[in-house]
């Protein structure tokens, strides 16, 4: 949006409710959103939600430009056996079940190597937790895909994860995360943040990491410049002010650490999830409505555009189109190309697990944007500002399924099924 037309628009923001008006007209003066506030703009409503969409974009404007970032990677969810039963979890099955399987590291080596030969530079990792895990399982994954692909990002291990393997080995969060990082590490995924409210997430995951030890997993990470991505999940039993209090405690987190490299609103898949299909959680909703979803965004960028600068919006949860629309709501960046996406596709997401770069360069230019292909931290691998396409074999496969590999069919053959060693 140029000068001329933000000024007019945002001149006197008359048309919007008395109560929001003077928030969002500080929030352009570039001032910090308090609680308070962000908990105020919850309800914006009708046009009051377009001033809040508008100002958002705005903002994204001044701080991100017109660049929407991509990264190209594979996930690989190594085992769906764990140990843990949260309840919005459809991917998870316990070790006696049938469909529960465990790729062997030589299996998750081929996978990335696949991935990087299709012009993959990040392979993200994250699985259940099986029984009797190797506490150093996580360490020699890691050292494994790196030896025989080092220069592949290894996006990988929730801090629930990370948790697990420090309680297994006995080591401490601090001394297993520098463990990985020599191993060869890249990031974490900042997953399992769920909301960052202890009440909601006992009622939702009992016995799931607690929001004490995810800020310590988190922080701990930072303090050895291991850069983490952060998220939230919502659409389930919490309310707005839970959404706003959890960013703001990911803001005080940036502000003291600058350790996040973006914030990735995911909203509740709720067809197969035990919580809503099998009702385990009285009151659950069935996922964040349209209205929503933008609200959050929009939030996401008034409350942490400043320290995030980036704000992703999920093809795999909103679908392509909805994806599409939050880049005119704050966010900038649409995330990667997946290849194999389980967790969402387990839950009843229905859109496909790999959208490729020429689709991703449809979808950001069809809403007058710039793509760019990223790489893990946000570092610029190309522009596309010139109307080119990237030439990306990812773009010739026809059948994903049938090339990659899905859930359906990992749970579905025997190949590599679970047996307790
Ligand atoms: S969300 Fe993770 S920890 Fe929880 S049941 Fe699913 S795989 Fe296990």
């Amino acid at each position: 949006m140029n000068a001329g037309v933000a000024g007019s628009l945002f001149a006197s923001l008359d048309w919007v409710s008395r109560d929001l008006r003077p928030i969002l007209t500080r929030a352009l003066d570039g001032h910090e959103v308090s609680v308070e506030g962000g908990i105020a703009l919850t309800g914006a409503e009708g046009r009051d939600l377009h001033a809040l969409t508008l100002v958002a974009d705005e903002l994204r404007q001044r701080q991100a430009g017109d660049v929407v970032t991509y990264v190209v990677n594979r996930n690989v969810n190594f085992t769906n056996v764990c140990i843990k039963h949260c309840t919005f979890c459809a991917f998870s099955r316990d070790h006696r079940e049938e469909e529960g399987y465990f790729l062997p590291v030589a299996e998750v080596v081929r996978r990335a190597q696949e991935a990087r030969d299709l012009g993959a530079t990040e392979v993200c990792i994250q699985a259940g937790l099986p029984p009797k895990l190797d506490g150093r399982y996580y360490i020699d994954l890691t050292r494994a895909i790196t030896t025989a692909l080092p220069e592949l990002h290894i996006h990988a291990f929730s801090p629930e994860e990370v948790l697990y393997g420090s309680v297994r080995s006995g080591l401490p969060i601090r001394e297993y995360l520098t463990e990985l990082k020599a191993a060869g590490l890249g990031t974490l995924p900042g997953t399992s943040a769920e909301i960052l409210d202890q009440a909601i997430r006992d009622i939702i995951a009992r016995g799931r990491i607690t929001v004490e030890q995810w800020v310590d997993v988190i922080t701990s990470a930072h303090a050895l410049g291991i850069r983490t991505t952060s998220t939230i999940m919502y659409g389930h039993v919490e309310t707005p002010a839970h959404w706003i209090r959890h960013m703001a405690l990911l803001r005080a987190i940036q502000k003291d650490t600058g350790g996040f490299t973006e914030f990735v609103p995911l909203s509740l898949i709720h067809s197969e999830a035990p919580m809503y299909s099998k009702g385990l959680v009285p009151g659950v909703r069935p996922g964040a409505t349209g209205a929503e979803v933008v609200k959050m965004h929009a939030l996401a960028r008034l409350m942490l555009g400043a320290t995030f600068r980036n704000i992703q919006s999920s093809w795999v949860k909103e679908g392509p189109k909805l994806a599409q629309l939050l880049l005119g709501a704050g966010a900038n960046d649409l995330g990667g190309t997946l290849i194999n996406e389980s967790i969402s596709t387990s839950a009843g997401a229905q859109y496909g697990q790999l959208v490729g770069p020429a689709e991703l360069h449809r979808l950001i230019r069809d809403v007058g944007r710039v793509p760019a292909q990223r790489d893990t931290v946000y570092g610029i691998i190309r522009t596309y500002r010139d109307g080119e396409n990237p030439d990306s074999p990812l773009d010739k496969v026809d059948d994903a399924e049938a090339r990659f590999g899905s859930y359906r069919r990992l749970i579905a053959s025997g190949e590599f099924r679970f047996t307790r060693g």
